[in-house]
């Protein structure tokens, strides 16, 4: 484990290599991979290598790390020839989220629904 990483935190364990994941895209501080249970053809869980347990616990300092959340989103989804796709993030518990390191979701391959 790396020393940013939160024993016992899923996806920390995934960068580490402690569980096996499909991935997407690796750099120094992103990584991406595979959704367990899919939403949709392609459906990528982007998170920062560094433990961040969610949106609300980014700092100043962190506008470059969250830009390249973005850019990779961007970048899968060129890679995947998606002509339209949807980046979410869920954030604390009434948001949805139930990971919590911080994380955005990219979906694609289908037509996507209203948000509701
Ligand atoms: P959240 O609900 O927190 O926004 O999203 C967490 C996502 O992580 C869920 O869509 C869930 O399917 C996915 N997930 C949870 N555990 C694992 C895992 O061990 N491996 C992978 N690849 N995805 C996981
Ligand atoms: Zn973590």
């Amino acid at each position: 484990m790396t020393e940013t990483a939160k024993p016992g935190c899923i996806f920390c364990r995934i960068v580490a290599g402690e569980i096996a994941c499909d991935k997407l895209h690796e750099d120094e501080s992103v990584l991406a991979f595979r959704d367990i249970h899919a939403q949709a053809p392609v459906h990528g869980i982007i998170i920062p290598k560094r433990h961040v347990a969610t949106l609300d616990d980014f700092g100043s300092g962190d506008e470059a790390l969250l830009g390249r959340l973005m850019l990779v989103a961007s970048q899968i989804a060129k890679e995947h020839g998606l002509p339209g796709y949807r980046i979410a993030m869920n954030v604390n518990s009434l948001g949805g989220q139930s990971v919590f390191h911080a994380h955005l979701h990219i979906l694609g391959g289908r037509q996507m629904n209203r948000l509701g």
